[in-house]
Protein backbone atom coordinates (compact mmCIF):
# COMPACT_ATOMS: atom_id res chain seq x y z
CA UNK A 1 0.00 0.00 0.00
CA UNK A 2 2.95 2.47 0.38
CA UNK A 3 4.36 1.77 -3.08
CA UNK A 4 3.70 4.77 -5.84
CA UNK A 5 0.79 3.66 -8.29
CA UNK A 6 1.21 4.48 -12.04
CA UNK A 7 -0.63 7.57 -11.53
CA UNK A 8 2.13 8.59 -8.86
CA UNK A 9 -0.12 8.48 -5.32
CA UNK A 10 -0.14 6.73 -2.44
CA UNK A 11 -2.67 5.57 -0.56
CA UNK A 12 -0.67 5.75 2.88
CA UNK A 13 1.98 8.05 3.03
CA UNK A 14 4.56 7.69 5.59
CA UNK A 15 2.91 10.68 7.47
CA UNK A 16 -0.13 8.72 7.72
CA UNK A 17 1.22 5.61 8.54
CA UNK A 18 2.93 6.83 11.57
CA UNK A 19 -0.10 8.73 12.85
CA UNK A 20 -2.61 5.76 12.38
CA UNK A 21 0.19 3.81 14.97
CA UNK A 22 0.20 6.71 16.94
CA UNK A 23 -3.80 6.76 16.93
CA UNK A 24 -3.81 3.12 18.01
CA UNK A 25 -1.14 3.85 20.95
CA UNK A 26 -3.18 6.51 22.68
CA UNK A 27 -6.26 4.40 21.91
CA UNK A 28 -4.83 0.98 23.71
CA UNK A 29 -3.70 3.91 26.89
CA UNK A 30 -6.81 5.88 26.78
CA UNK A 31 -8.72 2.43 27.98
CA UNK A 32 -6.58 2.45 31.16
CA UNK A 33 -6.50 6.29 31.50
CA UNK A 34 -9.61 6.29 33.62
CA UNK A 35 -8.61 3.55 36.02
CA UNK A 36 -5.10 4.77 36.13
CA UNK A 37 -5.94 8.68 37.03
CA UNK A 38 -4.08 9.94 34.40
CA UNK A 39 -7.26 12.41 33.46
CA UNK A 40 -7.32 15.82 35.06
CA UNK A 41 -9.81 18.47 34.31
CA UNK A 42 -8.68 22.12 34.45
CA UNK A 43 -10.89 25.23 34.83
CA UNK A 44 -10.48 28.45 32.74
CA UNK A 45 -12.17 31.19 34.74
CA UNK A 46 -15.64 32.94 32.22
CA UNK A 47 -15.64 36.61 33.09
CA UNK A 48 -18.64 38.68 33.00
CA UNK A 49 -18.29 42.23 31.56
CA UNK A 50 -17.79 44.91 32.00
CA UNK A 51 -17.87 45.11 35.42
CA UNK A 52 -14.82 42.18 35.06
CA UNK A 53 -16.13 39.32 37.90
CA UNK A 54 -15.82 35.55 37.58
CA UNK A 55 -19.26 33.92 36.75
CA UNK A 56 -18.23 30.51 35.66
CA UNK A 57 -15.63 27.77 34.61
CA UNK A 58 -15.12 25.56 31.73
CA UNK A 59 -14.26 22.33 32.29
CA UNK A 60 -11.34 21.23 30.20
CA UNK A 61 -9.68 17.99 29.79
CA UNK A 62 -6.04 17.22 30.28
CA UNK A 63 -4.53 13.44 30.06
CA UNK A 64 -0.79 13.05 31.58
CA UNK A 65 0.55 10.08 30.29
CA UNK A 66 3.97 8.65 32.24
CA UNK A 67 5.75 7.91 29.20
CA UNK A 68 3.57 10.08 26.25
CA UNK A 69 3.77 13.31 28.18
CA UNK A 70 0.68 16.08 28.42
CA UNK A 71 -2.03 15.35 25.10
CA UNK A 72 -4.05 17.21 24.03
CA UNK A 73 -8.17 16.79 23.63
CA UNK A 74 -7.68 18.43 20.23
CA UNK A 75 -5.66 14.88 19.57
CA UNK A 76 -7.69 12.17 21.58
CA UNK A 77 -11.13 13.43 22.31
CA UNK A 78 -11.73 12.18 18.85
CA UNK A 79 -10.02 8.61 19.30
CA UNK A 80 -12.36 8.59 22.54
CA UNK A 81 -14.95 9.82 20.23
CA UNK A 82 -14.29 7.00 17.73
CA UNK A 83 -13.93 4.06 20.28
CA UNK A 84 -16.84 4.80 22.39
CA UNK A 85 -14.15 5.74 24.99
CA UNK A 86 -16.02 9.23 25.08
CA UNK A 87 -19.39 7.69 27.18
CA UNK A 88 -17.64 6.75 30.55
CA UNK A 89 -14.96 9.85 29.81
CA UNK A 90 -17.77 12.26 29.28
CA UNK A 91 -19.54 11.01 32.41
CA UNK A 92 -16.54 11.34 34.13
CA UNK A 93 -16.01 14.80 33.41
CA UNK A 94 -19.31 15.61 34.45
CA UNK A 95 -19.32 13.99 37.52
CA UNK A 96 -15.86 15.35 38.26
CA UNK A 97 -17.24 19.23 37.29
CA UNK A 98 -20.62 19.04 39.04
CA UNK A 99 -18.35 18.21 42.00
CA UNK A 100 -16.15 21.10 42.10
CA UNK A 101 -18.75 23.45 41.35
CA UNK A 102 -20.70 22.33 44.84
CA UNK A 103 -16.94 21.89 46.52
CA UNK A 104 -16.45 25.52 45.88
CA UNK A 105 -20.13 26.29 46.85
CA UNK A 106 -19.78 25.08 49.99
CA UNK A 107 -16.46 26.20 50.81
CA UNK A 108 -17.90 29.88 50.10
CA UNK A 109 -15.37 30.52 46.96
CA UNK A 110 -18.49 31.77 44.82
CA UNK A 111 -21.59 30.51 43.22
CA UNK A 112 -20.15 29.56 39.26
CA UNK A 113 -21.56 28.18 36.44
CA UNK A 114 -20.09 24.94 35.84
CA UNK A 115 -19.50 25.05 31.52
CA UNK A 116 -18.67 21.05 30.43
CA UNK A 117 -17.88 19.85 26.95
CA UNK A 118 -20.70 17.27 25.20
CA UNK A 119 -19.33 15.72 22.53
CA UNK A 120 -21.32 14.37 19.39
CA UNK A 121 -21.43 10.89 20.67
CA UNK A 122 -22.54 11.76 24.08
CA UNK A 123 -25.17 13.81 22.65
CA UNK A 124 -26.34 11.51 20.73
CA UNK A 125 -27.09 8.62 23.17
CA UNK A 126 -30.39 8.74 24.72
CA UNK A 127 -29.51 8.26 28.13
CA UNK A 128 -28.01 12.23 28.04
CA UNK A 129 -30.76 13.78 30.12
CA UNK A 130 -31.21 11.25 32.50
CA UNK A 131 -27.50 10.83 33.03
CA UNK A 132 -27.33 14.64 33.44
CA UNK A 133 -30.38 15.08 35.96
CA UNK A 134 -28.75 11.96 37.97
CA UNK A 135 -24.92 13.64 38.50
CA UNK A 136 -26.47 16.71 39.92
CA UNK A 137 -28.88 14.73 42.43
CA UNK A 138 -26.32 12.73 43.22
CA UNK A 139 -23.34 15.41 43.65
CA UNK A 140 -25.73 18.00 44.82
CA UNK A 141 -25.78 20.70 42.69
CA UNK A 142 -28.47 22.48 41.25
CA UNK A 143 -28.98 22.10 37.93
CA UNK A 144 -28.97 25.72 36.96
CA UNK A 145 -25.25 26.17 37.51
CA UNK A 146 -24.36 23.59 35.04
CA UNK A 147 -24.18 24.66 31.46
CA UNK A 148 -23.71 22.02 28.26
CA UNK A 149 -21.31 23.14 25.70
CA UNK A 150 -22.27 21.30 22.53
CA UNK A 151 -20.78 22.59 19.13
CA UNK A 152 -22.67 24.27 16.19
CA UNK A 153 -21.55 21.72 13.94
CA UNK A 154 -23.07 18.78 16.24
CA UNK A 155 -26.48 20.84 16.64
CA UNK A 156 -26.80 21.28 13.10
CA UNK A 157 -26.32 17.63 12.51
CA UNK A 158 -29.79 16.39 12.91
CA UNK A 159 -31.56 19.69 14.13
CA UNK A 160 -35.02 18.16 14.66
CA UNK A 161 -33.10 15.99 17.59
CA UNK A 162 -30.96 18.45 19.23
CA UNK A 163 -34.18 20.18 19.51
CA UNK A 164 -35.80 17.57 21.74
CA UNK A 165 -32.03 16.94 23.71
CA UNK A 166 -31.59 20.28 24.29
CA UNK A 167 -35.57 20.92 25.11
CA UNK A 168 -35.65 18.07 27.54
CA UNK A 169 -32.65 19.23 29.37
CA UNK A 170 -33.72 22.91 29.40
CA UNK A 171 -36.84 21.29 30.82
CA UNK A 172 -34.97 20.22 33.70
CA UNK A 173 -33.52 23.42 34.44
CA UNK A 174 -29.97 22.70 32.52
CA UNK A 175 -28.67 25.58 30.40
CA UNK A 176 -26.85 25.11 27.45
CA UNK A 177 -24.70 27.28 25.05
CA UNK A 178 -23.27 26.59 21.32
CA UNK A 179 -19.87 26.44 20.68
CA UNK A 180 -17.62 27.25 18.33
CA UNK A 181 -20.59 29.80 17.03
CA UNK A 182 -19.79 30.79 13.69
CA UNK A 183 -18.24 28.20 11.90
CA UNK A 184 -21.10 26.15 10.70
CA UNK A 185 -24.57 26.62 9.53
CA UNK A 186 -27.24 27.41 12.07
CA UNK A 187 -30.64 28.22 9.89
CA UNK A 188 -32.00 31.27 12.21
CA UNK A 189 -35.64 28.77 12.28
CA UNK A 190 -33.58 26.49 13.92
CA UNK A 191 -31.78 28.63 16.59
CA UNK A 192 -35.39 30.41 17.73
CA UNK A 193 -36.49 26.48 18.59
CA UNK A 194 -33.32 25.86 20.56
CA UNK A 195 -33.83 26.63 24.41
CA UNK A 196 -30.38 28.00 24.39
CA UNK A 197 -29.35 30.31 26.58
CA UNK A 198 -26.13 31.64 24.79
CA UNK A 199 -23.96 31.20 21.88
CA UNK A 200 -20.33 31.31 22.18
CA UNK A 201 -18.49 33.07 19.54
CA UNK A 202 -15.15 31.17 18.09
CA UNK A 203 -12.06 31.75 18.74
CA UNK A 204 -10.62 32.01 15.09
CA UNK A 205 -12.73 35.45 14.83
CA UNK A 206 -12.38 36.65 17.86
CA UNK A 207 -8.06 36.18 17.11
CA UNK A 208 -8.06 38.69 14.00
CA UNK A 209 -10.84 41.10 15.50
CA UNK A 210 -7.62 43.84 15.25
CA UNK A 211 -6.52 42.96 11.46
CA UNK A 212 -9.24 41.36 9.57
CA UNK A 213 -12.85 43.50 8.94
CA UNK A 214 -14.76 40.56 7.80
CA UNK A 215 -14.08 38.72 11.37
CA UNK A 216 -15.20 42.19 12.91
CA UNK A 217 -18.37 42.18 10.52
CA UNK A 218 -19.18 38.50 11.84
CA UNK A 219 -18.59 39.43 15.32
CA UNK A 220 -21.10 42.16 15.30
CA UNK A 221 -23.38 40.36 13.32
CA UNK A 222 -23.72 37.27 16.23
CA UNK A 223 -23.73 39.48 19.05
CA UNK A 224 -26.43 41.38 16.84
CA UNK A 225 -28.18 38.25 15.96
CA UNK A 226 -27.89 36.54 19.88
CA UNK A 227 -29.71 40.21 21.35
CA UNK A 228 -32.50 39.77 18.84
CA UNK A 229 -33.15 36.42 20.20
CA UNK A 230 -32.32 37.91 23.61
CA UNK A 231 -29.77 34.95 23.79
CA UNK A 232 -26.10 35.99 25.97
CA UNK A 233 -22.63 35.91 23.61
CA UNK A 234 -19.64 34.89 25.26
CA UNK A 235 -16.17 35.32 22.77
CA UNK A 236 -13.85 32.36 23.46
CA UNK A 237 -9.77 32.66 22.51
CA UNK A 238 -9.83 36.49 24.37
CA UNK A 239 -6.67 37.28 24.57
CA UNK A 240 -5.50 41.22 24.00
CA UNK A 241 -7.07 44.76 25.36
CA UNK A 242 -7.81 45.52 21.73
CA UNK A 243 -10.12 42.16 21.47
CA UNK A 244 -11.80 43.14 24.70
CA UNK A 245 -12.35 46.59 23.87
CA UNK A 246 -14.11 45.70 20.64
CA UNK A 247 -16.07 43.18 22.12
CA UNK A 248 -17.29 45.28 24.84
CA UNK A 249 -18.09 47.95 22.12
CA UNK A 250 -20.75 45.76 20.67
CA UNK A 251 -22.34 44.52 24.03
CA UNK A 252 -21.11 41.36 24.45
CA UNK A 253 -21.48 40.20 27.53
CA UNK A 254 -18.77 37.43 28.86
CA UNK A 255 -15.09 36.67 27.71
CA UNK A 256 -13.00 33.68 27.95
CA UNK A 257 -9.19 34.01 27.36
CA UNK A 258 -5.59 34.24 27.59
CA UNK A 259 -5.95 37.52 29.17
CA UNK A 260 -8.15 36.68 31.92
CA UNK A 261 -6.47 33.64 32.53
CA UNK A 262 -5.42 29.71 31.07
CA UNK A 263 -7.41 26.92 32.19
CA UNK A 264 -6.21 26.36 35.78
CA UNK A 265 -6.35 23.27 37.80
CA UNK A 266 -9.09 23.48 40.40
CA UNK A 267 -6.46 24.56 43.68
CA UNK A 268 -5.05 27.34 41.41
CA UNK A 269 -8.38 28.42 40.31
CA UNK A 270 -9.64 28.66 44.02
CA UNK A 271 -6.67 30.70 44.66
CA UNK A 272 -7.66 32.78 42.21
CA UNK A 273 -11.34 32.71 43.25
CA UNK A 274 -9.77 34.05 46.58
CA UNK A 275 -8.38 37.12 45.20
CA UNK A 276 -10.82 38.44 42.27
CA UNK A 277 -14.22 39.52 42.54
CA UNK A 278 -16.61 36.42 41.71
CA UNK A 279 -20.42 35.75 41.74
P1 LIG B 1 -13.16 24.25 23.03
O1 LIG B 1 -14.34 23.70 23.76
O2 LIG B 1 -13.43 25.19 21.91
O3 LIG B 1 -12.24 24.88 24.15
C1 LIG B 1 -11.47 26.05 23.99
C2 LIG B 1 -10.01 25.76 23.78
O4 LIG B 1 -9.31 26.99 23.65
C3 LIG B 1 -9.35 25.04 24.95
O5 LIG B 1 -8.34 24.19 24.40
C4 LIG B 1 -8.70 26.19 25.72
O6 LIG B 1 -7.62 25.79 26.53
C5 LIG B 1 -8.25 27.05 24.59
N1 LIG B 1 -8.10 28.46 24.98
C6 LIG B 1 -8.61 29.11 26.05
N2 LIG B 1 -8.28 30.42 26.04
C7 LIG B 1 -7.54 30.61 24.93
C8 LIG B 1 -6.90 31.78 24.36
O7 LIG B 1 -6.96 32.89 24.86
N3 LIG B 1 -6.22 31.58 23.18
C9 LIG B 1 -6.15 30.36 22.59
N4 LIG B 1 -5.46 30.27 21.43
N5 LIG B 1 -6.75 29.25 23.09
C10 LIG B 1 -7.43 29.37 24.24
P2 LIG B 1 -8.13 22.72 24.96
O8 LIG B 1 -8.28 22.73 26.45
O9 LIG B 1 -6.86 22.23 24.37
O10 LIG B 1 -9.34 21.92 24.36
C11 LIG B 1 -9.48 21.73 22.97
C12 LIG B 1 -10.82 21.15 22.64
O11 LIG B 1 -10.94 19.82 23.15
C13 LIG B 1 -11.99 21.92 23.22
O12 LIG B 1 -12.27 23.04 22.41
C14 LIG B 1 -13.08 20.86 23.19
O13 LIG B 1 -13.62 20.77 21.90
C15 LIG B 1 -12.29 19.60 23.48
N6 LIG B 1 -12.44 19.25 24.91
C16 LIG B 1 -11.72 19.66 25.97
N7 LIG B 1 -12.18 19.10 27.11
C17 LIG B 1 -13.24 18.34 26.75
C18 LIG B 1 -14.17 17.50 27.47
O14 LIG B 1 -14.15 17.37 28.72
N8 LIG B 1 -15.12 16.86 26.73
C19 LIG B 1 -15.21 16.99 25.38
N9 LIG B 1 -16.17 16.32 24.72
N10 LIG B 1 -14.38 17.77 24.68
C20 LIG B 1 -13.40 18.44 25.35
CA1 LIG C 1 -16.08 24.57 24.78
CA1 LIG D 1 -14.96 26.64 21.32
CA1 LIG E 1 -13.02 24.85 19.24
Amino acid sequence: AKQEGRQGYRFFTPEMQAKATRNLLLLNALRHALTLEQLQLYYQPQVSMPDGRIIGAEALLRWRHPELGMISPAEFIPIAEDSGLILPIGEWVLRRAARQAKAWETEGLGVLTMAVNISAVQFRHPDLPDLVARVLEQEGLAPEFLELELTEGVAMLNPERAIDVINNLHARGVSMAIDDFGTGYSSLSYLKRFKVSKLKIDQSFVRDIDSDAEDRAIVRAVISLARSLGLKTIAEGVETIEQQTFLNQQGCEEMQGYLFSPPLPANQFAALLKRHPHA
